[in-house]
């Protein structure tokens, strides 16, 4: 196995940030208490527990009390679907409307509410991989318990309008869910101001450890946990907490809200090269709108080219980048993300996405257009 060198699959995961594993260090260390025990041990992890959920909160725009800590981003949006189900149940609704891109986290339990009898609408995201508001304001009726639909796509990264999403479904009174696991750290987010009402976080994905997330929930909203045991976050998501984990998570979420603006300033000429260079090779296409995409993400599909060869061949020369998205990526399905936004099978099959995060540095950039030169 060669080494990878130029990492640039950043929203696979993310390497852990100096400063996050340092705030985690002590918590794995000396202070490994129970954040339920009374002795002092435990009140150490009960308070940075504390902390770093207000951190959360105050970065986030909403109460401490609304925030949960969760295994990741799979459980925070899990739990955000079924428990808005649950609510749904109990009001009399079946009706929920998601976008026909979103992450597998909220695809498959919504698979799971339809067979029990729930209706999804999902909402075309068209080429440019944005859904419409209008589209949205017609598929809301009275039955609509749900809408939940990701603030940016993680395979093509383009960014969806959660202000007016927000904006339409506060008139309505519908519970609005945004995963914004991919945008966090790449564009704004303030749930008060965006008037959302749950958001998914994963710490992986913001140079926190993998196994860690948040959930927030706003304090109105019927909240049903998933995960019941103890007692533990006001019963709402039982197990002791992961003290070192969360803590790491707060100090990635801090950091990632301080460096949104240098950043953005950073990787949004590096994007810029990239789709102009890579466009310039024969076959490539970029996937997803050209602007209205996180600054981190690039997404090309290579007529006659094979996605995993790609990687693999880039892989040789040390460069990690990924085709489809990874948690998929091993499967023989075309992307359902490159399909949702009009690719065939082929086109689908012969992408790769191109993901830097704030390490990524201009040099890594010239060592995979030139590694694409040679390749294509
Ligand atoms: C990675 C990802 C998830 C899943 O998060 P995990 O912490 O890996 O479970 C959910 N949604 C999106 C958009 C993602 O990119």
């Amino acid at each position: 196995m060669s080494d990878t060198t130029v990492y640039l699959d950043n929203a696979a995961t993310t390497r852990i940030s100096d400063n996050v594993l340092e705030a985690m260090l002590p918590w794995l260390r000396e202070s490994y208490g129970n954040a339920s025990s009374i002795y002092a041990l435990g009140r150490r992890s009960a308070i940075a527990l504390n902390k770093a959920r207000s951190l959360c909160a105050e970065v986030l725009g909403c109460e401490s009390r609304e925030i949960f800590f969760t295994s990741g981003g799979t459980e925070s949006d899990n739990t955000a679907v079924y428990s808005a189900a649950r609510a749904a149940r109990a009001a009399g609704k079946r009706h929920i409307i998601t976008s026909a891109f979103e992450h597998h986290a909220i695809l498959k339990p919504l698979e799971a509410l339809e067979r029990e009898g729930f209706n999804v609408t999902y909402l075309p995201v068209y080429e440019n991989g944005i859904v419409r508001t209008e589209d949205l304001k017609a598929a809301l009726t009275d039955d609509t318990a749900l809408v939940t639909i990701m603030a940016a796509n993680n395979e093509i990264g383009t960014i969806q309008p959660i202000d007016e999403i927000g904006t339409l479904c506060r008139e309505r009174g519908i519970p609005f869910h945004t995963d914004a696991v991919q945008a966090f750290g790449n564009m704004r987010i303030n749930v008060r101001e965006q008037n959302i009402d749950m958001l998914s976080l994963s710490g992986h994905k913001l140079h926190a450890m993998k196994g860690v997330g948040l959930l927030y929930v706003k304090g109105a909203a019927p909240f049903f946990p998933l995960i019941s045991g103890g007692s533990q976050q006001s019963g709402k998501r039982a197990g002791t907490e992961n003290i070192a984990g969360i803590v790491g998570l707060a100090e990635a979420v801090r950091d990632a809200a301080e460096h949104l603006p240098d950043k953005t300033a950073h990787l949004l000429p590096l994007r810029e090269r990239l789709t102009e260079e890579i466009s310039a090779l024969p076959g490539a296409r970029l996937n997803g709108d050209r602007r209205l995409r996180l600054p981190s993400n690039v997404n090309f599909s290579f007529a006659g080219q094979e996605g995993e060869t790609l990687v693999l061949k880039l892989d040789l020369r040390g460069i990690a980048v990924s085709s489809g998205s990874a948690c998929t990526s091993g499967s023989l399905d075309p992307s359902h993300v490159l399909t949702a936004i009009g690719c065939t099978h082929d086109e689908a099959r012969s992408s790769i996405r191109i993901s830097m995060s704030r390490y990524t540095t201009e040099s890594d950039i010239d060592a995979l257009i030139a590694a694409l030169k040679e390749i294509i």
